[in-house]
């Protein structure tokens, strides 16, 4: 980064993804002269279908470009029919979170005006919050590591350290902090675990307990994941940050798109202390993918959360600012009624619902 210009490393990769991608592109493009910010992006290609034709999903190259790169766009990578021989999917999207130690996984739930809930109650619109959700180890640490023995007994490890529990539960005070300074509320912080039975979990809950003692002024709370996905259903409105296990959040993290109208609304972004990673949290979509009919507003906001992520690493208001706006776009372009994307019995593609943001950025009052 220097003079509030960007290296970004695109990664459209295939299905909806290159799709979804161009239309958040366009979107940054927008946003460039207006905040005095400049993006330059390298794009990078990969995926199943790269791995079916070459025996390779992401070329070292191209790791080498997230590597250096001050973030990462990614769309999505995968496709149903194209496995390895030990019958897995090819996901750099994974590799890239192991290798660049992306740990915290951010998947924010909010409520857009305009945007239908399936929840029918008057508070559903009030839905407003982030799991975080572990993404180097848990029982992801056993990817490619899991053992079946002569056919009668499979074994995967759950692995959870202190080291990234640690730094995991100081980003999602910091993450809370922050949120509770905006909303003008105290900020809470609840790990979702099942530490009454696994010796991994309660280790997890009692690191995270550990460390709330320097964030006074953050509720810290636990939450078992069987009674919170109950809960995620009666009153998510009642949930801030939330902190969970890798398996668990990438369960709940669905769920939790589902609550704010389905996995086209859904951004994330993996994040790590020195990289990130920003995608819509669904995959390739074979069926919808090349009708231009894929919704954006979940790679729209993932860009939204990267211009938020490096406003705050390298100290850019222009940046942070430039987030906001987007954010509030996407709430005018649902929220007037001027777009309704096709995933919500709409008829706007995805160039439409891009155009729509676009032509509502303004500066906002939320920073
Ligand atoms: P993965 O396993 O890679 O996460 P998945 O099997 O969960 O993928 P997705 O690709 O996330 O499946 O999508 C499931 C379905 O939801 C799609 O088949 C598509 O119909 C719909 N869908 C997903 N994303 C979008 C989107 N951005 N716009 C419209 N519909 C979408």
């Amino acid at each position: 980064m220097r003079n509030n210009a960007f290296h970004i490393a695109a990664m459209p990769g295939e299905g909806i993804g290159p799709e979804v991608v161009e239309a958040a592109v366009s979107v940054l493009g927008a946003v460039e002269a207006r905040h005095g910010l400049k993006f330059d992006f390298e794009y990078v290609s990969g995926g199943a279908h790269q791995y079916k034709e070459t025996g390779v999903a992401m070329t070292e190259d191209g790791f080498k470009v997230a590597d250096v790169a001050d973030a990462i766009l990614f769309g999505a990578m995968g496709w149903p029919e194209i496995r390895r021989p030990d019958g897995t999917e090819p996901a750099p999207q994974l590799d890239l979170r192991f290798r660049l130690g992306l740990y915290a996984g951010l998947r924010p739930a909010r409520a857009i005006p305009g945007v239908p809930l399936p929840l029918k109650s008057p508070r559903a619109k009030d839905i407003d919050l982030v799991l975080v959700r572990e993404s180097i180890e848990g029982l992801f640490a056993s990817r490619n590591k899991g053992v079946l023995e002569n056919d009668t007994v499979a074994r995967d490890t759950m692995v959870i350290t202190r080291d990234v529990t640690e730094r995991l539960s100081r980003f999602c005070f910091s993450l809370a902090g922050r949120r509770a300074a905006l909303r003008q509320r105290r900020g809470t912080v609840t790990i979702i675990d099942k530490s009454n039975v696994f010796v991994s979990l309660a280790f997890m809950r009692k690191v995270f307990f550990e460390v709330s003692k320097n964030y006074p002024e953050i509720d810290a709370r636990q939450h078992s994941v069987d009674a919170t996905a109950l809960d995620l259903i009666r009153h998510p409105w009642d949930f801030d940050v939330m902190v969970t296990e890798n398996m668990f959040g990438d369960i709940l993290s669905d769920l939790t798109a589902g609550l704010v109208g389905g996995m086209g609304f859904a951004p994330s972004g993996d994040i790590g202390d020195e990289h990130a990673l920003f995608q819509p949290c669904h995959g390739t979509a074979p069926d919808i993918a090349g009708q231009g009919i894929a919704n954006p507003t979940a790679t729209i906001l993932s860009a939204a959360l990267m211009l938020d992520w490096l406003g705050v690493r390298h100290g850019s208001q222009a940046c942070v600012e430039a987030a906001a706006e987007i954010e509030a776009a996407v709430d005018s372009a649902f929220g007037s009624g001027a777009v309704r994307s096709t995933d919500i019995g709409g008829k706007d593609g995805t160039g439409a619902v891009a155009r729509a943001v676009i032509e509502r950025l303004q500066p906002s009052r939320r920073v």
